[in-house]
């Protein structure tokens, strides 16, 4: 009997192994013919001419499973630009296959969950094309030092890389990043930062004091149109350059939601947490508010992102928009990663999708 019962046993596990050896060889199949696809067919190249937005990364600074430091890739046709660089962009742009090619990264501001995934993403750009110079980085003054602060903490990684690559595989000449600052003329609320191609991006001023300056920016590509705001109380500036836009990208916090933190901090006896859940609210904007300036501007559509706070649960999208949904009727969508914007020319359709599902 006792034969029987281990013989029984050696038959399970050889049919449970069996299984999984199955299982393994179809997961390997599955991601060989995976790979087939994604190499033969990258992202960018395969859209249609127009203007996209990727978000790769629709959160702030707050520890969040589900959204990334803030990230918003715009792509004019074959060209791509990356305002901010938060926590976890470069993984989230490989995971969207948006690496391969130059690019260039436009800053709104420099706190530091706009900057923390630079260096990062200059590396996987430096991997990822045939390039042979640097990132080119724009922003507002002080990004020299924040282009020159990464390019130090990368440069014994960037020797290890020539050295194991080669120089043909990994060139030197295109590790780093090369600033490229910029001042707003006197008397002037913008600037034309970048115009090529097709493409005009001009920065505007935001009010996100005392972060001064702190900008946001509208993309222009062949009549269609895209305004970033970047961090920012409710701005009169935004709402100027966002008149009429087919996209208005704009950061919104929730203070029913950070309230929600604040007092949850003192009663468990952290005042120095809720100070600052309250310090936070007053330079940034409500999704009501911002929903107000898509209605008043009259743009196409209305994409939340810097989605303050997280909001682990679904059923957390409500209380977080409050009625911004009555406020303004057109499409409004809270970011996620992954999500894809497409504006493409010819005609006035806007459709959203996603390069993570
Ligand atoms: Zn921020
Ligand atoms: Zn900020």
């Amino acid at each position: 009997m006792k034969r029987v019962f281990i013989g029984l046993l050696v038959v399970a596990a050889l049919v449970l192994g069996g299984a999984y050896a199955v299982r393994g060889k179809i997961a390997f199949k599955i991601m060989e013919r995976r790979l087939a696809t994604a190499m033969a067919n990258p992202v960018i190249p395969s859209l249609p001419d127009g203007l996209h937005v990727a978000v790769c990364g629709a959160g702030g600074p707050f520890p969040d499973h589900d959204r990334g430091g803030p990230c918003t890739a715009v792509i004019a046709g074959k060209r791509m630009y990356v305002v901010d660089t938060g926590e976890a962009a470069g993984r989230t742009m490989g995971r969207m296959g948006l690496f391969g090619g130059d690019f260039v990264v436009l800053l709104t501001h420099l706190h530091s969950d706009h900057i923390d995934g630079l260096g990062n993403v200059a590396l996987q750009r430096w991997g990822g094309g045939a390039l042979t110079t640097p990132l080119r980085l724009h922003g507002p003054a002080g990004v020299e030092r924040v282009a020159a602060g990464f390019t130090e903490a990368y440069a014994l990684d960037s020797t290890y890389r020539t050295a194991h690559h080669g120089p043909t595989i990994m060139p030197p000449s295109a590790a780093g990043i090369k600033a490229h600052g910029f001042v707003f003329p006197e008397g002037q609320d913008s600037v034309v930062v970048l115009e090529e191609d097709g493409v005009k991006i001009t920065a505007f001023k935001v009010n996100h004091g005392p972060i001064d300056p702190a900008v946001g920016y509208r993309f222009d590509y062949k009549g269609r149109s895209v305004v970033i705001s970047g961090d920012t109380a409710p701005s009169p500036v935004v709402a100027k350059y966002a008149k009429g836009v087919d996209l208005l990208v704009h950061e919104a916090l929730s203070p029913t939601l950070v309230n929600l933190i604040r007092e949850a901090s003192l009663k468990s006896g952290n005042a120095k947490r809720a100070q600052i859940m309250q310090d936070i609210q007053n330079y940034h904007t409500t999704p009501w508010a911002a929903a107000a300036i898509a209605r008043d501007d009259k743009v196409g559509a209305l994409l939340l992102n810097h989605v303050i706070p997280p909001l682990p649960l679904k059923a957390l999208e409500g209380p977080f928009l409050g009625d911004a949904r009555t406020v303004y009727t057109g499409p409004l969508w809270i970011a996620r990663d992954g999500d894809l914007i497409s504006l493409p020319v010819g005609d006035r359709t806007i459709t959203r999708s996603s390069l993570l599902h």
